[in-house]
């Protein structure tokens, strides 16, 4: 399947068909061999999944969308890949995404864009275009995200697929190459919420090589998808997160959720968020603020390609300055310019300072919300896919897509996008709507519980 179509999607930066089907084969050894073997085997092995290029893997390049890591191969695996790994899931290969997973359309890949599915003409959303549109496109079944403001839930939403971001600190990131640490969060890419829950399963759980990393043990997230009852359910609409911005596709279908929702036994309520209306402007000083931090370290000297200055004196500032202008793109230069001005002596206060204190009452709306309503809906993003280019030269208008997306990456809390049918144009063309649950933080079984419902 990959061989026949992503010559158009460019989902794969890396296939690697060779180690896949020797994990295959040795599922297959052990299936016939039958006894405590077999039955030893976990739900999904041999299930084939693709993993965003953001995650380290041993064996297999990984370069984050960027020129600055082409050909490197990690030497270790990140936990999740580990776990991935000793499950027997066949590795398909890595995934294309946004350089750095800075963007909502993989268009700011160093490799080429990945294209929708459902129109070729259209992005695939992002950071993690590639694992949706892999997802989507049957490539793969199941596949690998990480989402910092959006970049699993996102593509999701546009590709008609099923992502979680699980709760912050509850999936290991040690092997995610960093973006904003405080922010990034790994999480499963599938067809269907059951099969969300059970990959969410395998790669959750408290892992030492994470500081960040959550003590508890892993529910049964899939009885949750599977619990289709919703009695008793207080499920909250985010006032802020509906109306103005949004297409009137994206409503009609979000309208319909609420109706199939109550039709399950669910109550709707509606909270309000007042903070949210900042959670866009917090986002992209805090973002790029951690990102300048994060990325310092690919200068060719300690990490990354290194590039020599074409000429003049060979000193190593000129070495680091000529190999971060040429491995780095547009986007992430300019989130690394916004990041360092954000951090600067004098004007530290007024931005990351008063961003940190949005992000605060950001979390107290939250809790607010959650004493009101056991989960939170919204559309997972205000439009269908949009045609490639359309928003290449409008940052503004590329971070306005994460508008609903964001506010649960600054709280930690878990978020789920799940399909909600199709809005059609006035060219009768059908794309993609998501929904996205929310649930307090440790309460990702509360949003595989909603959108198993809906599904
Ligand atoms: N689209 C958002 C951004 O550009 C989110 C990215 C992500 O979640 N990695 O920052």
């Amino acid at each position: 399947r990959i061989a026949a179509v992503d010559g158009t999607i460019n989902a794969f930066l890396h296939v690697s068909a060779e180690e896949a089907l020797e994990t295959a084969a040795e599922v297959d050894k052990i299936r016939a061999a039958g006894g405590t073997g077999a039955q030893a085997l976990h739900p999904l092995a041999g299930v084939p999944i693709a993993v965003k290029d953001l995650i380290v893997t041993k064996g297999q390049p990984t370069t984050a969308g960027s020129k600055m890591l082409q050909g490197w191969m990690s030497p270790y695996d990140a936990t999740v890949v580990e776990k991935i790994r000793a499950a027997k899931l066949p590795i398909l290969g890595k995934t294309n995404l946004d350089e750095f997973a800075m963007g909502s359309s993989t268009e700011h890949s160093a490799y080429g864009p990945t294209r929708n599915p459902w129109d070729t003409g259209r992005i695939p959303g992002g950071s993690g275009g590639g694992s949706a549109a892999a997802v989507a496109a049957f490539e793969a079944p199941l596949a690998l995200g990480t989402d910092t403001g959006g970049s699993i839930r996102q593509p999701g939403a546009v590709t008609g697929t099923v992502g979680t971001k699980p709760t912050y600190g509850s999936v290991s990131r040690y092997g995610a190459i960093a973006m904003a640490s405080s922010l990034d969060q790994i999480g499963p890419v599938a067809r269907t919420v059951e099969d969300a829950a059970l990959l969410h399963e395998l790669i959750g759980g408290h892992d030492p090589k994470d500081s960040t990393s959550l003590p508890e043990e892993v529910p049964a997230f899939s009885e949750h998808a599977r619990n289709h009852q919703l009695t008793g359910l207080r499920i909250g609409i985010i006032k802020q997160l509906q109306g103005e911005g949004y297409q009137a596709g994206v409503l009609a279908r979000f309208q319909e959720a609420l109706e199939a929702l109550r039709s399950a036994g669910a109550e709707i309520v509606e909270v309000d968020c007042p903070s949210f209306d900042y959670a866009l402007g917090a986002y992209y000083l805090i973002m790029p603020s951690e990102a300048s931090s994060n990325l310092a370290r690919y200068d060719g000297v300690r990490y990354g390609t290194r590039v020599l200055p074409e000429e003049g004196p060979l000193t190593i500032e000129r070495v680091m300055g000529a190999t971060r202008a040429a491995g780095f793109g547009e986007e992430v230069k300019r989130r690394i310019i916004l990041g360092t001005y954000a951090l600067s002596a004098g004007y530290y206060d007024a931005y990351y300072g008063s961003a940190q204190k949005i992000r605060t009452l950001i979390q107290r709306d939250f809790e607010a919300a959650f004493e009101q309503a056991d989960v939170l809906i919204s559309p997972t993003a205000p439009t269908v896919a949009f045609p490639l280019g359309a928003k290449l030269d409008d940052p503004l208008a590329m971070y306005l897509n994460d508008i609903a997306t964001i506010p649960a990456n600054l709280a930690g809390v878990p978020g789920i996008s799940v399909p909600g049918g199709l809005s059609y144009d006035e060219n009768e063309q059908g794309l993609p709507v998501g929904i996205q649950f929310l649930a307090p933080a440790r309460e990702d079984a509360r949003v595989y519980h909603a959108a198993g419902a809906l599904e």
